[in-house]
């Protein structure tokens, strides 16, 4: 992908490390940002809408987008398809919207495979009894999902290292700083602002001297 002028984000997790909260309180800070509506063929939580939180799905009905070469990534994650459609993502990428993927460690480098100036953003929890916690407080997992996902929570966080940024998420609100200072410097990366300001870099660098 040429340079655009939003940047994408991809945002990885152990489940109930505080991601979706996160990039929910930066959009409302924020309206020229938006999260990537996944497919999943996992079930509804209840107060999940279909659309808004995921395109829920059926396993064929995914298959098929596979097939016809829809998605930008997939992955397996939980004994669940999850998948990010190329359509949109381009589109508000090139409008200079930020995009989060709120995607895996599999998803994350599909991803940054196919677009490289894609910045990784790891979230890990202040300890795993915290996270334990939080996936109980959430109180929408069954006490065996939630078992299923702190056993994969540790595979999950050996790969943080491959992501540019690092956030603690133990005080919320410092958290959400942190995030936004990440996201909002790199909207002074070289290449967006010359995406934006294309006319007056043409004007005032044009000419090399030597
Ligand atoms: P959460 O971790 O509690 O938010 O649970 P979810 O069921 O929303 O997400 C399950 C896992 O699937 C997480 O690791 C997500 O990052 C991942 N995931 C969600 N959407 C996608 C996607 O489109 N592609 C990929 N590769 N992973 C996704
Ligand atoms: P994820 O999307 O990574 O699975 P969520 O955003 O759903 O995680 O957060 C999991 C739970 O933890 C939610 O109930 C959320 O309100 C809570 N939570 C998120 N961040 C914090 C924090 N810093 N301190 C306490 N609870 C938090
Ligand atoms: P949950 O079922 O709790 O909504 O999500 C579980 C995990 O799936 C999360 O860690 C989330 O990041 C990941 N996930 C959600 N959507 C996608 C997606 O489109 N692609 C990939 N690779 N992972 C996803």
């Amino acid at each position: 992908m040429q340079e655009l002028a939003g940047n994408l984000f991809i945002i990885s997790a152990p489940s109930g490390a505080g991601k979706s909260s996160l990039i929910q309180a930066l959009l409302k800070r924020h309206h020229d940002m938006q999260v990537s509506v996944s497919h999943t063929t996992r079930a509804p939580r209840p107060g999940e809408l279909n659309g808004v939180h995921y395109h829920f799905i059926s396993v064929d009905e995914f298959k098929a987008l596979i097939a016809n070469n829809e998605f930008f990534e997939w992955a397996e994650v939980f004994g669940n398809y999850y998948g990010t459609s190329k359509s949109t993502i381009r589109d508000s990428l090139n409008q200079g919207i930020d995009v989060f993927l709120d995607i895996d460690w599999q998803g994350a480098r599909q991803i940054k495979k196919q677009e490289p100036s894609a910045k990784g953003i790891f979230i890990l929890p202040p300890s795993l009894s915290e996270l334990e916690q939080r996936l109980n407080n959430r109180g929408q997992d069954s006490s065996e999902v939630i078992a299923k996902r702190m056993a994969q929570a540790q595979s999950e966080m050996s790969h943080a290292g491959e992501y540019e940024y690092l956030i603690i998420n133990d005080n919320f609100d410092t958290a959400l700083a942190e995030f936004e200072r990440i996201v909002l410097a790199q909207r002074n990366g070289f290449g967006s602002q010359a995406c934006k300001h294309k006319a007056l870099l043409t004007q005032l660098l044009a000419k090399t001297a030597n």
